[in-house]
Parts: C-alpha cells; sequence; structure tokens
C-alpha cells in the first residue's frame, strides 16, 4: 500500500501520533513503572497492531520508550504512533519511517515482527503461496532492517530484533515457505551482526514456539492438543513472553547474531 507523503494522515496516524509524542508516551506509562537505564528510546516494531507485536509494543511502552507501530488498518492503542505501512511495500516503508523519525527521532530499536503463512504441502504449494510469504516474513524484515540502520549507523548504535520462529530451525511439514523464510532471518541478523556490530549495533533473533496468538487459534483444539504434548512446558507461551525476550535483545550490548528461542522448549537442540 503506497503512502504519498503529502497525502492526509490516516485516522490511525493522526490520532496516535498526536499521542505519540515523547511526552505523551511518557505520560501513558503505568504510575510507578520503573524505567530502566536504556528506556526513552524510539522503538519501530513492524506489525504492532496485535498479537505479539502488539504486546512487544506495549511491553516498550510500558518502560518509557517512545514507540511506534506499523500497521495496515484501524487505529493505534493509545500512547503508541501508528505509521500505515506493507512491509511488501519499500516506497511505503520508507515513508513510514520518515514519519516516525520526525515524531520520535530515529529508530534506535527495530523489532521486525510482521509476519504471515500460507501452510501447504510442497508438492500442492504454488509460486505465489511461496514467494508471498518470504516476501512478507524474510524481504519485509530486510527492508525495515536496511531503512532503520541508516540511523542507527549515524548514531553508532541499534538494535535489530528479528522475530523468526522455531520451525526456522526444526522444520515443520506444510511450511516449507514459511519455515524457509524464518531460516533466513538467522542468517540475515548473523551477516547484519557481522557487518555492523563494529558501529554498536546489534541484530538477533527471537524464535517462539506455539504461541496464543490469531495465528495459532485458527488450530483445530484436538491439534492443538497434539502440538502441546510435544513441547515439554506443556502448554502454548503467551505474547508477553515473547515480549520479555525481545526488551532483553533491545537491552542486551554484547549479545549479537543470537537466536533465543521462547518455545518451551518444543526446539531444543536445534
Ligand atoms: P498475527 O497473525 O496475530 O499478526 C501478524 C501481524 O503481522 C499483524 O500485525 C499483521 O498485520 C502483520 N502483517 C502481516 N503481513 C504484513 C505485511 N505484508 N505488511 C505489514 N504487516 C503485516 O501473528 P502473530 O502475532 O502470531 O505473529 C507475529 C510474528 O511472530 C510473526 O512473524 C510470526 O511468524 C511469528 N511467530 C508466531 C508464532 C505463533 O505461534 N503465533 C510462533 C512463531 C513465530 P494486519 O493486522 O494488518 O494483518
Amino acid at each position: 500500500m503506497p503512502v504519498d507523503e503529502s497525502a492526509p494522515q490516516s485516522p490511525a496516524e493522526s490520532s496516535a501520533q498526536a499521542a505519540g509524542t515523547p511526552a505523551a508516551a511518557g505520560a501513558a506509562q503505568a504510575p510507578g513503572a520503573e524505567i530502566p537505564a536504556a528506556a526513552g528510546r524510539s522503538v519501530l516494531v513492524t506489525g504492532g497492531n496485535r498479537g505479539i507485536g502488539l504486546a512487544i509494543a506495549q511491553a516498550f511502552l510500558e518502560r518509557g520508550d517512545r514507540v511506534a507501530i506499523t500497521l495496515r488498518s484501524g487505529d493505534a492503542p493509545a500512547g503508541m504512533l501508528g505509521v500505515v505501512a506493507d512491509v511488501t511495500d519499500g516506497a511505503a516503508l520508507d515513508a513510514a519511517f520518515a514519519r516516525v523519525e520526525a515524531a520520535h527521532g530515529p529508530v534506535e530499536v527495530l523489532v521486525a515482527n510482521a509476519g504471515t503463512t500460507r501452510d501447504q504441502l510442497l508438492m500442492r504449494m504454488s509460486d505465489d503461496d511461496f514467494d508471498a510469504v518470504v516476501d512478507t516474513n524474510l524481504a519485509g524484515a530486510w527492508r525495515c532492517a536496511r531503512r532503520a540502520v541508516r540511523g542507527m549507523v549515524r548514531a553508532r548504535r541499534g538494535r535489530v530484533v528479528f522475530v523468526g520462529s522455531v520451525v526456522g530451525l526444526l522444520g515443520s511439514a506444510g511450511q516449507t515457505n514459511y519455515a524457509a523464510s524464518k531460516a533466513g532471518l538467522v542468517g540475515l541478523a548473523r551477516s547484519l551482526g557481522r557487518e555492523l556490530g563494529g558501529r554498536g549495533i546489534t541484530a538477533n533473533v527471537v524464535a517462539p514456539g506455539f504461541i496464543e496468538t490469531d495465528m495459532t487459534a485458527d488450530l483445530a483444539p484436538a491439534l492443538q492438543e497434539k502440538y502441546q504434548e510435544g513441547i515439554p512446558a506443556g502448554r502454548f507461551g503467551s505474547p508477553a513472553e515473547v515480549a520479555h525476550a525481545v526488551l532483553f535483545l533491545a537491552d542486551a550490548g554484547y549479545v549479537n547474531g543470537a537466536v533465543l528461542p521462547v518455545d518451551g522448549g518444543l526446539g531444543m537442540g536445534h
């Protein structure tokens, strides 16, 4: 969805922009919440309007960071700046980043979370199923990282956290497109980390297992039960548990190119 910089802002952008100033973000913080030394940064979470992305955005907001999210429709939650962008559209992303920079300053923490699935057995999977998933999950994350590091290189600091998946290393029948896209994020993070580690920039991957979101709600109850039997924790995880790992990577200065599983032990050994 191309975004014309001169075009009127969507209701999501205009309402959230007003609320998304540094002062407003601070005001939205829960009373009494402590702000760690690393907080107060400009954070952008792609696909932050729901699911895991929303939990991540809320966790940063609660710490007092200036939080922007990309969304494709609807409104941003109070206190966050919503910028409309589809991660498959480089021009829209560029415009979205420009809006975040104008409101919050250059992005210091990028969380590339937007992702999609189009599951199908390999022999039945179309080129379009493969291309669409890779274009969103891998190329989309790459586009965001390429745009974000511009400001990070200038500042000589930055954090990039890619939201991968346990299946990127474990594999998953019926998800050749999705697993390939998530495995690709590991090479992307490690290459970025090697390229820009000397500039104070780190790039890491969180690899969630089954997390309770719209993506897993679609699974039949019997299938959910079957999957849970294979998880040492015996349950699915929560979006907040993924957010906790993302906050750690956003703070850590000496963790680079890591894949941090948040999967209840499902993928251990991979
Ligand atoms: P949801 O389906 O609940 O949310 C996906 C988010 O990505 C939405 O905000 C969606 O926007 C956004 N998005 C999808 N495609 C695009 C696009 N082309 N451009 C911009 N935004 C896009 O998923 P989850 O919260 O469950 O997943 C978040 C991330 O975590 C994904 O990368 C997923 O692969 C990963 N993950 C999830 C697991 C799980 O069990 N849920 C397990 C492992 C990894 P919109 O609202 O407009 O559709």
